[in-house]
């Protein structure tokens, strides 16, 4: 039996574990702490943003936004449809209601456009939404000035949901410090972990004041635990945090691994017909979190469920792209702008093996299981592994 290829499993660096050790030499075990503190600061360096705050993870960093910015019950929020739940869940947690916008096919992120004309529609009929949530999809950011620009006309504070591209660049700028409110995630699967961790950023100090309040019970500045708000226990632990300072250290080292895991599938398997890589706009580089492409089945000869089958049987473990959301059972009630880009998408894409740790073997096998599917028993045809 083949050893099995996952599609982003954790990668430690060399400094981790001194950063634990240190939060155990000195009994910092509690949440929050010097760790925690550090691993803020050198995230903000390393992105460029003022302030930061680090919590319990990526999802609980949304639901604070969407709380600093004031979403209640009834309001309505848009949202990229191509995304993961845990993008949208925050939404329903305020009681609010999304609404999904559909991709473009340039960076499979938030079509700008029709975020456009939606908003104008939305203004002309005194019905704006109370936020935007704009995802920055496989390590790919959206094409943010539009976006923001329509978003400061009319007033309305965006959100970027950076979970899936810390590394990546727009306009030689870090997606997730353009909007109001930014957010990442060190899940295990994520380009960097924590095993469990999110972080939130903002350039406005007051706000992430305000978040790491809410995040820590919303205790008042007084002795006898007072509190005029409800709270929620959603800080980053010492021990965490120690991590993430950790991985921070190799963050520009995994951002090259991953770029040169998409380099070598895209010469390797590029020219196969019917295949097609996730494009790169010009107007910035993708971390390539995942490499990510789609099947056309006739012309490759077999659909993506297919490929995904015969590299499964191998051990080798890839996904569909994500389901869009407003397909999605659980929010099937909700209201949809757009076309068929985001469902295309899901129906023909698959993420291929992206770790930072795959070894050139890992690769080759990969590959091989690919172009194996296309060609058949004409092994002669197989295209060499090409680095
Ligand atoms: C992983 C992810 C999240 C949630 O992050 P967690 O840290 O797992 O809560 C949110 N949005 C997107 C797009 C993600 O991929």
């Amino acid at each position: 039996m083949s050893k099995p290829i996952l599609l982003s499993p954790p990668h430690m660096g060399d400094r981790e574990l001194e950063f634990v050790k240190q939060a155990f030499d000195t009994n910092w075990i509690a949440p929050i702490g010097p760790h925690v503190d550090a691993f803020e600061q050198e995230f903000c360096q390393i992105i460029g943003a003022d302030h930061a705050a680090a919590v319990s993870s990526g999802t609980a960093a949304i639901h604070l936004a969407l709380q600093l910015i004031g979403v209640e019950s009834g309001d309505e929020v848009f949202c990229s449809t191509l995304t993961f739940a845990a993008t949208a869940n925050p939404i329903i947690y305020q009681r609010a209601k999304p609404v999904f916008i559909d991709s473009d096919h340039t960076s499979w992120n938030m079509n700008p456009e029709l975020l456009q004309s939606a908003l104008e529609h939305r203004a002309r009929i005194g019905k704006l939404p109370k936020a935007v949530i704009v995802v920055h999809l496989y390590g790919q950011s959206a094409d943010i000035d539009p976006i923001l620009q329509v978003c400061n006309q009319y007033g309305v504070p965006l959100i970027e949901d950076a979970a899936e591209s810390l590394g990546a660049t727009y306009k030689g700028q870090h997606p997730g410090t353009f909007g109001c409110i930014g957010i990442y995630s060190f899940n295990g699967n994520k380009i960097i972990t924590t095993s469990g961790g999110g972080m939130l950023v903002s350039n406005n100090a007051d706000l992430v004041a305000k978040a790491r309040f809410l995040a820590t019970q919303a205790r008042d500045r007084a002795p006898h635990y007072q509190h005029s708000e409800i709270g929620y226990n959603y800080r980053l632990s010492n021990v965490l945090a120690g991590i993430g300072r950790g991985q921070l250290c190799v963050l520009s080292e995994r951002v090259a691994a991953r770029q040169r895991n998409f380099e070598i599938y895209a010469s390797s398997l590029g020219n196969l017909p019917g295949i097609e890589f996730m494009p790169e706009p010009d107007f910035g580089r993708a971390s390539r979190w995942l490499t990510c492409l789609t099947i056309d089945p006739e012309a490759f000869g077999a659909d993506r469920e297919q490929v995904r089958n015969c590299l499964s049987a191998q051990q080798i473990e890839a996904r569909p792209v994500w389901k869009p959301l407003h397909l999605q059972p659980v929010f099937s009630a909700c209201e949809y702008i757009g076309g068929a880009v985001a469902e295309d998408l899901f129906r023909r894409g698959l993420c291929l093996p992206s770790g930072s740790n795959l070894t050139n073997e890992d690769l080759e096998r990969v590959i091989s299981a690919i172009a194996a599917v296309h060609y058949g028993n004409e092994k002669s045809q197989t295209p060499l592994f090409v680095i």
